[in-house]
């Protein structure tokens, strides 16, 4: 067990390297050194000096900016043998009193530098750089040696392709980009709703569903392979049901697990180009989630913060990260996923400003059931003044049977039911008894939510019971959409029957 870290989940980074045996010797020392001390993994890629001295890629999906929906005090989601890292750092963070340092955006690391040494690589580009800190600034001027410390570091994790830092970054537009975000404009209470992709190569089903939809909710959502099990993609799925006969607008869900950064660029590219302009960034759940058998350890190239940064420059800065302009700029409205019943609040806030700060418009949350635990998150919020950067849309599921509850509360990370709504399902009945009460803690929990100050809609996951949505809306008597029809022209295009001589 390290000194200052949980342990690590995967082994460190060991390519096999030509290097002089003197440097394989010194790499040797470090990796053996680093590892007592921070359960290290060689990532070559240090941000130690931000997370209060606890190594981030300890952390089995390897975040480096903050926890996952499932994290919680007690244990890990992956591994629930071991503490969460990022409770670990948020904790000691706290405690030095260094918990805004968190909100600097951390890149994802470099490939070329996993696995090698760090200390002369340091030592090298602080030589380079020619400046500050310097040892003989501790006695003579304490404030000039701290500041350029903090400087240095900052240069050092953030390398010239990244750029990351701790402000917000508004969007560099001014015209609605969606239908979704020209409704929220408005200041309606906007509902958005999921479909589940299906499980085999037929598109009717999502047509069907997007049909029953239209005209209640602004916009569909399309999990992308949610619980690490494959159905259709969320990109084709969207792009499905924006060309379906209803017409309804899609909010395409992108996760980083299984994308390298390359693949991510690619297939939010590849969305703009078929017009779809809503994208949900997610870190995605891990592989052990899903059926057997595993996919290899490594799977997140990237995290949910990093996916946003980088996608809100490629928009707002016409570059790739390569640094590679585009010509034509893609148009998304930018979305998170926001977590109000793992780690404390006051925890959980930092990781969404994060993610606001990045690029996130708008936020649909894991489905509310704890009706005062969500808006002490809230609270948390509006306490880091967020609540005007950003739209909220709480999620709501209608509990279609009490088997369905267990299965929620237990092993759906991120996912609480209190007590008495579980014995409220237990005690319903048969099938459909409990699908009424289902019903009825669904309207209730809706009541709350829109008398909420702070709220901008909601987003309804009925999964496997679109059906139900009209009901809850109309029952709940919930507004419809201001803005139903498409208001953005497809792009021209010239079909050219003759080759330019
Ligand atoms: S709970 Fe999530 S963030 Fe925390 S260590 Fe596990 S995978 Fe990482």
């Amino acid at each position: 067990m390290p000194i200052f870290s949980p342990p690590r989940y995967q082994p460190p980074f060991s390519p096999v390297q030509r290097e002089p045996a003197a440097m394989r010797a010194f790499t040797a020392f470090e990796r053996a050194v680093k590892g007592v001390l921070f359960g290290c993994r060689m990532c070559g890629n240090c941000i130690l000096q931000e997370t209060a001295f606890v190594c981030p890629m300890t952390c089995p999906k390897g975040l480096r900016n903050g926890l996952c929906g499932g994290a919680t005090p007690e244990r890990c989601e992956v591994d629930p043998s071991r503490p969460c890292t990022w409770y670990v750092i948020y904790n000691r963070a706290e405690k030095m009193g260094r918990l805004d340092k968190l909100l600097e955006i951390n890149a994802p690391i470099d490939g070329s530098r996993a696995g090698h040494e760090t200390w002369l690589n340091m030592i090298q580009f602080w030589r380079e750089r020619g400046k500050g800190p310097h040892l003989r600034d501790i006695l003579r001027d304490r404030d000039k040696f701290d500041a350029e410390w903090d400087q240095f570091f900052y240069d050092l994790r953030q390398p010239d392709w990244w750029q990351g830092d701790a402000l917000y970054h508004p969007p560099a537009y001014e015209e609605p980009i969606s239908l979704l975000e020209a409704n929220l404009r408005t200041g309606t209470f906007v509902i958005t709703a999921e479909i589940a992709p299906p499980l085999g190569a037929s598109g009717a089903i999502i047509c069907k569903k997007a049909g029953w939809l239209k005209g209640y909710v602004t916009a569909a959502n399309f999990t992308d392979n949610a619980s690490a099990s494959a159905r259709m993609n969320s990109m084709a799925s969207s792009q499905i049901c924006q060309s379906s006969g209803a017409g309804l607008e899609a909010v395409m869900q992108l996760q980083a697990r299984d994308r390298s950064r390359v693949v991510i660029e690619a297939d939010a590219m590849g969305a703009a180009g078929l017009g779809i302009r809503n994208i949900l960034c997610l870190s995605g759940d891990h592989q052990r989630f899903g059926p057997s058998p595993m996919v290899k350890p490594d799977q997140f190239d990237m995290d949910a913060v990093e996916v946003l940064w980088m996608l809100r420059r490629m928009r707002d800065e016409g570059v790739y990260l390569d640094g590679r302009p585009i010509k034509r700029r893609p148009q998304w409205f930018l979305g998170a996923a926001g977590s109000p019943f793992g780690a404390p609040p006051k925890y959980e806030a930092i990781r969404a400003e994060k993610k606001i700060n990045a690029g996130a418009q708008f936020i649909q949350t894991q489905p509310i059931f704890d009706y005062d635990r969500f808006t002490d998150w809230l609270e948390a919020l509006d306490k880091r003044n967020l609540l005007d950067k950003v739209y909220i849309l709480p999620g709501l599921i209608p509990l279609k049977s009490n088997r369905a509850a267990h299965f929620m509360d237990d092993d759906v990370p991120g996912v609480v039911i209190p007590p008495a709504i579980i014995k409220r399902m237990d005690e319903a009945g048969d099938k459909e008894g409990q699908q009424e009460e289902g019903v009825a803690i669904a309207l209730e929990t809706i009541e709350k939510l829109k008398n909420t100050p702070g709220l901008n809609g909601m987003h309804i996951m009925a999964v496997h019971w679109e059906a139900i949505v009209p009901r809850l809306i109309e029952e709940a008597d919930l507004p419809r959409p201001i803005f139903q029809e498409w208001p953005i022209p497809k792009e021209e295009v010239v079909v050219e029957t003759a080759v330019p001589a």
